[in-house]
Parts: structure tokens; C-alpha cells; sequence
């Protein structure tokens, strides 16, 4: 049996009227509980459940503390391709996207690590698009194996695999899968995903439990939040994350918390959650999963995340790019457009003269830095390249970091627990 057949049979619908139309104490109720059900969670994420955000609050804080110390992981992302075979209609690396495309060779993967290391991370989250020719199995455990030694923490957030594929990545590595259903209610996600292998919602919902399968004993998931109702989104997360906590026991378990953000295409989000409805969800988690880690990334603006992070996050990106070679500009030269699976070169079009201003522009950036090939975190490595999204929190990882201690936090940019038990 697997997380699906669980899922099918939730009464996810009457969960959340529930939510919807719980009183305050029936909230009161659920978060006396040490020991909370999927009903308890909706009730802390009802509306009612937002007007005691305060004492849920001061509740989650304590709890994460208990549990975490004053720790915060960081963490910073590596977009080795945005190549993809999929069409997913709130992400600017969809195949149909007339975007200029590229995949790092690994010395340029290692140039780009080299500037993330330089910032002080030591915990990669290595990013792909979907694209077996450009984004192989090989390839994949290629970059793995370049980075291993230097990388105590190495995560993927690729296309999903079979259980045989993904074991030759941990046997070269890798130690974390992070993987987003995107969304939980099935004609929403039929609706979202046009065309691809992504379009098969079970293939990807049980993509978790193929990888601990495999030997990550490290697992991330969620919803992205803003295409469907966000209450039956976290609901669905909550009881997906209850799952992996039963059957991938040896695993640890992170929840991110990502809303949709513009990309090329220009999707505008479907549902809205607000930041005080964030703020309530980041509680409702804490609080029914004590031990779980609970990420967020640069989606978010700086204010936001600065004033979430005592609620109970334990992990944070920063200083992040979200395009092939933001950090330091590599594979600039080799920018083109992909048809049908074929690169098509930029010639004489439009998009050459973006390409070549871009390169020039970078060389112009490295003269200026003495020819430094190793990024500075203020640096604008602005490729022509296309991002995924754009990020909200523009802050340096070292300005970041700054903030956290402020806050009375540890920055950690080493995961040791990864590091202790590889
Ligand atoms: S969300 Fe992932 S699978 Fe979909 S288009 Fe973007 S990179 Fe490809």
C-alpha cells in the first residue's frame, strides 16, 4: 500500500468545512492536545483558529525551540538545467516557454558551487527541470559525484524516478529529496499540467516513499500554494506528511511552505493566501508536527520572512538565484532555444542580441573584479538566461545570516545530523 490509496480514502472535503466552520473552542480544544488528528489541524487553520494567531504563536515558538534550540539550517539552491519535457502552467521553465535555455557541464556546476560555498553554505539543493536527454540519470549522479566531497549536505529537487534510478544518486551523494506535489486536488493539478510525464498525479505522489526507498533519508514536500483552496492543500500535506512519518520513520521530514510567484508566462495565482494566513498555517504545522522542519525560501519577501522565522521555521534559503549559472554566469555562451527536444542555436534572432549584451556585461563585471571567476554575493551575475520565479527576499546570504543573529538565532549553513550518520 502506498501514500495513494491512504489519500483516496481521506474525507478531505468534509475536513475542511470543518476547518471552515469551526468555533473558538473547538480550536482551543485541539490545541490542548499533545497528540493532534487531521481533524485537530483543520480546526487550527480554521478562520476561527485565526483569531487566537497570538497564543498559537507563542505556542509554536516554544515548541520549536524545545525542539530545534535556537537554530536556523541554511541552505541555498544550484539550477543545474531548465530544460523540461513539461508543461506546467504557473512556471516559466514549461517546454513551450520561448525562453533561452541551458545545462551546466559539471566544471561549470562546480564553478557554480564554488560561489555558493564562498558565501558560506555547506547544504546544496541541487535544481532541474524535467528532461531525461539534457537532465539524465548519468548526468545527474555526474554533478552528485563532483560535489561530494565538498558538500556534506546535498539534496535533489529533479524530475521524479524509480525507486532502481534514484539509488545510484545516493550511492554518489546525495542524501535529500525534495519533492512538490504542486497540488493536491486532482482536477486542479489535470488542469495545471498540459502536457508531459508530469501530468500522472499518483507517479508523483508517491515519489517520497520511491525515494526512501531508495535510501534519502532526507524528504521534503508540499503544495504550492495559490492554485488551489489553500486550507485543502494543507490539510492534504499534513495527512501526506503523517504517512512518510509512519512508513519512512528513518527518515527527516521537511514541509516547505512556497506561494506562487511571477515567471515567465506571467500565470497569475488562482487562490489567495494571505501573509497572515502563512503565518497560521507555519503554527498549525508546528504544533501537530513537533519534530518536522518547516522551510522557506526566497519566495518570500525579507519582512515576511523575518518576522515568520520565530514562529517555527528551522531552515532557509538565501541569496538564491533560480536560473543556470546565476551565480557566476557560467554557461552563458551556450544559451539557446530547445524545440521539440532539438537546441536551437540563436543565430541571428532576437534573443542573440540579449545573449550576447548579457555576456558582455559579465565580462565587464569579472575585469572589474579582477577576473575573479568566484562570485561575491553582492554581485549582479544577472544572466539572460530565465529563472524559474522570481525571488522576493533580495538579501545577500551574509546579510541574511546577519539578520538571523540578530533575531537571537545560530545561522548553521552544515546539515551535521547528514553529516554524522553518511
Ligand atoms: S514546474 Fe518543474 S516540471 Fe513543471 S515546467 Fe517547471 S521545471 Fe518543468
Amino acid at each position: 500500500m502506498s501514500f495513494v490509496s491512504e489519500f483516496n480514502s481521506l474525507p478531505l472535503e468534509s475536513l475542511v468545512k470543518r476547518s471552515q466552520s469551526a468555533g473558538i473552542q473547538a480550536v482551543r480544544e485541539s490545541m490542548a492536545k499533545t497528540k493532534l488528528s487531521l481533524a485537530d489541524f483543520a480546526h487550527l487553520i480554521s478562520p476561527a483558529g485565526g483569531e487566537l494567531l497570538e497564543h498559537m504563536g507563542r505556542r509554536s515558538h516554544a515548541a520549536t525551540q524545545q525542539r530545534f534550540g535556537k537554530v536556523i539550517r541554511m541552505f541555498a539552491p544550484l539550477y543545474l538545467s531548465n530544460e523540461c519535457v513539461n508543461n506546467c502552467k504557473y512556471c516559466g521553465f514549461s517546454r513551450d516557454n520561448p525562453i533561452l535555455r541551458v545545462t551546466l557541464s559539471l566544471e561549470e556546476v562546480q564553478r557554480e558551487a564554488g560561489a555558493i560555498k564562498a558565501q558560506g553554505f555547506r547544504n546544496i539543493l541541487l535544481v532541474a527541470g524535467e528532461h531525461p536527454k539534457f537532465v539524465s540519470k548519468d548526468y545527474l549522479k555526474d554533478c552528485i559525484a563532483v560535489l561530494h566531497a565538498d558538500w556534506p549536505g546535498i539534496s535533489l529537487e529533479v524530475g521524479p524516478m524509480e525507486t532502481a534510478d534514484y539509488r545510484p544518486l545516493v550511492a554518489a551523494g546525495a542524501d535529500g529529496l525534495v519533492v512538490y506535489q504542486e497540488t493536491y486536488d486532482h482536477k486542479v493539478y489535470a488542469d495545471m499540467h498540459t502536457a508531459g510525464p508530469k501530468r500522472n498525479f499518483n507517479w508523483r505522489l508517491e515519489t517520497p516513499e520511491r525515494g526512501y526507498a531508495a535510501g534519502f533519508r532526507r524528504l521534503g514536500i508540499s503544495p504550492l500554494y495559490g492554485l488551489a483552496d489553500w486550507r485543502f492543500e494543507a490539510i492534504s500535506v499534513a495527512a501526506h506528511a503523517d504517512y512518510l512519518l509512519r512508513n519512512c520513520w528513518k527518515a527527516q521530514l521537511t514541509i516547505s511552505l512556497p506561494r506562487l510567484r511571477p515567471c515567465a508566462g506571467e500565470f497569475q495565482p488562482l487562490t489567495r493566501m494571505s501573509d497572515r494566513d502563512l503565518a497560521q498555517l507555519v503554527c498549525a504545522f508546528r504544533l501537530m508536527f513537533p519534530d518536522v522542519g518547516l522551510v522557506l525560501s526566497t519566495r518570500e519577501p525579507a519582512k515576511l520572512r523575518d518576522g515568520l522565522l520565530p514562529l517555527g521555521i528551522t531552515m532557509m534559503s538565501a541569496g538564491s538565484h533560480t536560473e543556470p549559472g546565476g551565480y557566476t554566469g557560467a554557461g552563458r555562451e551556450k544559451l539557446h532555444q530547445t524545440v521539440r527536444g532539438r537546441i536551437v542555436e540563436l543565430g541571428a534572432s532576437e534573443w542573440a542580441t540579449v545573449g550576447r549584451a548579457s555576456s558582455r556585461a559579465e565580462s565587464g563585471d569579472r575585469e572589474k573584479n579582477g577576473g575573479s571567476s568566484v562570485a561575491s554575493p553582492h554581485q549582479n551575475h544577472a544572466t539572460a538566461v530565465t529563472g524559474q520565479f522570481q525571488i522576493a527576499d533580495e538579501r545577500s546570504s551574509q546579510e541574511v545570516a546577519d539578520l538571523i543573529r540578530r533575531l537571537g538565532y545560530e545561522p548553521v549553513w552544515k546539515d551535521w545530523d547528514a553529516a554524522l550518520t553518511a
